[in-house]
């Protein structure tokens, strides 16, 4: 897919969080390229960016001199890198922008989550072991067929790149989580099980979120929310509960509505 890169100046960095578990979110990019199709991210995004989801990124280009102000005179907090865009998605292998946020954040104490489905973070990962008691770093991982995910999730690393990445943070003593969500119907259920043996051999905190229908989703998108309608969500979630009980994974639903 062809990509219109841009740039822009911001004012700020860290946002103030609404999320659970969050103080501030930090997005270093507007967009993302890995322009899966469900991606709720969009309804944060000007009606250019979100009618071209996964075609356009803006490049936030003085964001790290604006960070290393800001944590200065901050007050400490969690940060959530990133939250309305991947932090790791394919332009930072050439911004590098990502890696001088994660460097000020780790070095100025600011404990930092965060939530990626591209293997590009292993570059990183001489930060995150130097830091490694004020850092997490979460998978998205919604199937394990590569080839479905080729089709929800275009401009993503495949799935089973993401569990390599997983492992190998995992085995330096990094803290990890999954995220399985959203629960794309008829798709990710078939992955429950070995997603959650990915769980317990990395030690992984596994969240899980139902599919939530939004008006912008068409295509194979809103497919997907017509069957996520008929979907008694209470029985999915009894079954995913049950097997991470099963095997000793602990478990969090993302948002108590499930
Ligand atoms: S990786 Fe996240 S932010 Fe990027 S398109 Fe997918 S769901 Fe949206």
């Amino acid at each position: 897919m062809e990509l219109l890169i841009e740039r822009k100046k911001v004012s700020s960095a860290l946002g103030k969080s609404n999320l659970p578990g969050l103080d501030y979110t930090l997005n270093p990019y507007i967009g993302c390229s890995h322009g899966c199709i469900y991606c709720y991210a969009r309804l944060y995004s000007d009606p250019r960016i979100r009618d071209n989801w996964g075609k356009i990124v803006v490049v936030k280009e003085n964001i790290v001199d604006v960070l290393a102000k800001e944590v200065r005179r901050k007050k400490k907090g969690i940060v959530g890198l990133s939250t309305i865009t991947d932090a790791y998605q394919r332009i930072e292998a050439k911004e590098g922008i990502t890696r001088e946020i994660l460097r000020i954040l780790l070095e100025s104490n600011f404990r930092t989550s965060i939530q990626t489905k591209s293997s590009l973070v292993l570059r990183d990962l001489d930060l995150l072991i130097s830091k490694l008691e004020i850092v997490d770093v979460g998978f998205t991982i919604t199937t394990l067929e590569d080839s479905v995910a080729k089709v929800i999730e275009p401009g993503a690393s495949p799935p089973r790149e993401r569990v390599e990445a997983l492992e190998k943070i995992s085995a330096e003593g990094i803290k990890t989580w999954i995220f399985l969500g959203p629960i794309i119907p008829g798709v990710s259920e078939e992955s429950f099980s070995e997603i959650v043996e990915i769980a317990k051999a990395t030690k992984s905190l596994l969240y899980y979120d139902k599919y939530r229908t939004k008006p912008f989703m068409s295509g194979k998108a809103k497919e997907f929310a017509e069957s996520a309608k008929k979907i008694d969500w209470k029985v999915v979630s009894d079954k995913i509960e049950r097997l991470c009980r099963s095997k000793g994974v602990e478990i969090a639903k993302a948002f108590d509505d499930l």
